[in-house]
C-alpha cells in the first residue's frame, strides 16, 4: 500500500469529526509531500529541529502538530509556525510558551498531556497535579496559549479493557475540566495511535496520532 493509498483509506474510514494528525516523524519531507498530494494537511513530529526542517521545506498550509516532550530551550525552533502543541506536560513549559508566544506575537493551541498509563516511563501531568496547578488560577494569566483539551498515550498493550480505561479516563477527565475551568473551547481529545485508534475513537477521541499505518515503519537507527 502506498502513503497515498493509506491517506485515502484512513480519511474516508473515520467519522467525520475525527481529525488525523499524520505522524511524520523519521520520514523524509518527501513522505509528508506525498501524503499532502493525497490531501493531507495536519502533521505531526516529536522532535523540534525536524519539524523546523520540514516546515521549511514544505507547504505554507500545513498545520504542524508538535506531539513528543518539548524542552524549553527548543521551543525557539517552532514558536512561530507550530499550530498545536499536544505535549504540555508542565506548568514551567506553559510559562516559557507564554513568554515566546507573546514575543513573536502568536497564540498557539495548546493540549495538556495527562499520564493515563500504567507505565512508569510515560510523560504527561497526573490529575491530581493538573488540578492543583489549574486552581491556583495562574493558567488565566498565559493570554498567548489557547487551551483547547487533553492529550494521553495509552498503555502498550492488547488487552482491551485495560486501554479502554485508560482512554475512558481521560475522555471524563476533560469533560470536567472543560465544565470546571475552561468552558466550550476545550474540545480536543487527542488520543489514539496505529494500534489501538479504533477503540480510542469508540471512547470519544476526536483527534487520533497515526504514523506506522501511513508511513510504514519507522527505521530508527537510519537517522
Ligand atoms: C510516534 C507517536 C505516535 C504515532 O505512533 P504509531 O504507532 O506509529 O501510529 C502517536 N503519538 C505519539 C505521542 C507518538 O510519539
Amino acid at each position: 500500500m502506498s502513503i497515498e493509498q493509506n491517506i485515502a483509506e484512513l480519511r474516508a474510514s473515520l467519522p467525520g469529526h475525527v481529525t488525523l494528525v499524520a505522524v511524520s516523524k523519521t520520514h523524509p519531507a518527501e513522505a509528508v509531500a506525498r501524503a499532502y498530494a493525497a490531501g493531507q494537511r495536519v502533521f505531526g513530529e516529536n522532535r523540534p529541529q525536524e519539524m523546523r526542517q520540514k516546515h521549511d521545506l514544505l507547504p505554507a498550509d500545513i498545520e504542524w502538530h508538535l506531539i513528543g516532550h518539548l524542552q524549553t530551550n527548543k521551543i525557539k525552533y517552532i514558536i512561530d509556525f507550530v499550530s498545536m502543541i499536544h505535549s504540555a506536560d508542565s506548568a514551567s513549559l506553559l510559562l516559557a510558551l507564554e513568554k515566546h508566544a507573546a514575543r513573536a506575537g502568536r497564540t498557539v493551541d495548546v493540549l495538556l498531556e495527562i499520564h493515563i498509563s500504567a507505565e512508569e516511563s510515560k510523560q504527561g501531568w497526573h490529575a491530581e497535579e493538573l488540578d492543583s496547578w489549574l486552581r491556583t488560577g495562574q493558567w488565566r494569566q498565559l493570554e498567548h496559549i489557547r487551551f483547547r483539551g487533553l492529550m494521553g498515550v495509552a498503555s502498550n498493550t492488547g488487552d482491551e479493557s485495560v486501554l479502554r480505561a485508560e482512554f475512558g479516563s481521560l475522555a471524563s477527565l476533560r469533560l470536567r475540566l472543560e465544565s470546571e475551568y475552561f468552558g466550550s473551547g476545550f474540545d480536543t481529545l487527542s488520543m489514539g495511535m496505529s494500534s489501538d485508534y479504533r477503540l480510542a475513537v469508540d471512547c470519544g477521541s476526536n483527534m487520533v496520532r497515526l504514523g506506522s499505518l501511513i508511513f510504514g515503519q519507522r527505521d530508527y537507527t537510519a537517522r
